[in-house]
């Protein structure tokens, strides 16, 4: 049997950064990851500037990328009605191809023993079978992203939720090239669902949307028939599809998306990153949530060493106190767009008074870390 310190189930972002950071700080850390660096992934690629400080505290050079830099927002309700705003951090655009993969070389770089195209099948007692064999590890971190074979194995609440309104979503996203500027994220709504397009690396822009099942069950199952029915009711989205130009022939889909509440540990699992708690894409800053989560959690174990017990009640307060009411925001602001015609009302509402769209921005962000 193969025994480590700390094993972390799920190479993505909160994986990643705390297994660059717990390797800094003295720690033997395995992590397991099911697919192979460098990977696309869904997602809308604006990462807040929360995290860039913390980034290249762990080793990566973001600056040296000349990454875009975002600083304004657009929002248009389906029947084209926007709004412009000033965004008060701001962000950056990257690709989670590029992304993920320069923390897995940091990853590797730092010493962390990262197990690629491996599975993690079951865990129990702080052992975990997986497909390259048996582990074990006095602590076990997981951070296995939105939804996996884990979430079913250990009977998470939200995996047989009826809520259908909170756990049926779809996301889709394609890499276009586009006549956009490079400092702005727009985020188009639709008949339930929102499409945001930024720029990322290269002068590439990333279109990803966020729709329910239903949506696309209505269209057969058929993901272009419902851009062309629903999305394209949207006079931006309508000329988007249309005249940008996909860097792929199929975009890259997900599904059974739930936002619905989850816990930060159970059987012996620490979690961090969508497996704690998923905030709405709408607000853009999943990602740097993710990454603020995990750093939480490597500064309360370098804290408080191998103590289990004491790490769940400390890092339990703070994700609490960091997250919880901004997860709030996130599904109050996600049960407002999306309507037709109150997506239209609120827009027009919230143009004369800029101070409210800057509250609602900062209310689902936090500060750099
Ligand atoms: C449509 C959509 C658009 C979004 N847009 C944005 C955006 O623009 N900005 C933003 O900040 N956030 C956005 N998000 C949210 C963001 O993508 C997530 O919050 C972020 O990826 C969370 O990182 P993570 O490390 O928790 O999980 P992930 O990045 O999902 O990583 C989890 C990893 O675990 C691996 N894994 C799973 N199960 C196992 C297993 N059993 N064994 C081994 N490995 C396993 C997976 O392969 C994966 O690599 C968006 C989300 C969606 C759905």
């Amino acid at each position: 049997m193969n025994t480590h310190q700390i094993a972390i189930i799920g190479g993505g972002l909160a994986g990643l950064t705390s297994s660059i950071e717990l390797a800094l700080n003295g720690f033997d850390v395995v992590l397991f990851e099911k697919e192979q660096y460098p990977y696309h992934k869904v997602c809308g690629e604006y990462v807040s500037l929360e995290s860039f400080d913390y980034l290249n505290r762990l080793g990566i050079n973001l600056t040296q990328l000349n990454l875009p830099i975002i600083k304004r927002l657009k929002v248009s309700a389906p029947n084209g009605n926007s709004l412009a705003h000033d965004l008060p951090l701001g962000g950056f655009g990257i690709s989670r191809f590029t992304l993920d993969n320069l923390l897995y070389q940091r990853a590797l770089d730092v010493g962390v023993n990262v197990i690629t195209g491996c599975k993690v099948l079951q865990v129990e007692n702080h052992s975990l079978t997986t497909t390259h064999g048996l582990f074990n590890a006095q602590l076990v971190l997981g951070t296995w992203g939105k939804r996996s074979n884990l979430d079913v194995k250990l009977n998470r609440s939200f995996i047989s939720s009826t809520k259908r309104s909170l756990s049926n979503y779809i996301g889709v996203k394609y890499h276009v090239v586009a006549d956009l500027p490079d400092d702005i994220i727009e985020l188009h709504n639709f008949k339930d669902g929102y499409c945001g397009i930024s720029r990322i690396e290269d002068g590439k822009y990333c279109m990803c949307y966020l729709t329910t099942g239903d949506n696309l069950k209505e269209h057969h199952g058929d993901i272009r028939l419902m851009e062309k029915m629903v999305l394209y009711k949207n006079p931006y989205l309508s000329h988007y599809f249309q005249n940008f130009k996909p860097l792929y022939d199929e975009p890259l889909a997900i599904s059974q998306i739930s936002f619905e509440g989850k816990s930060i540990a159970q059987n012996g699992i620490i979690m961090a990153g969508d497996t704690a708690g998923l905030i709405t894409p709408l607000c853009g800053n999943g990602m740097s949530m993710a990454m603020h989560a995990a750093h939480l959690l490597s500064q309360t174990i370098i804290k408080n060493g191998m103590d289990e017990t004491k790490i769940i009640t400390d890092y339990g307060k703070k994700w609490k106190a960091t997250f919880e009411s901004r997860l709030k925001t996130g599904k109050f602001i996600q049960s407002v767009f999306g309507h037709p015609t109150i997506t239209n009302v609120v827009i027009s509402m919230l143009k004369p008074f800029p101070f409210l769209v800057n509250r609602l921005i900062k209310q689902t962000h936090g500060k750099p870390f």
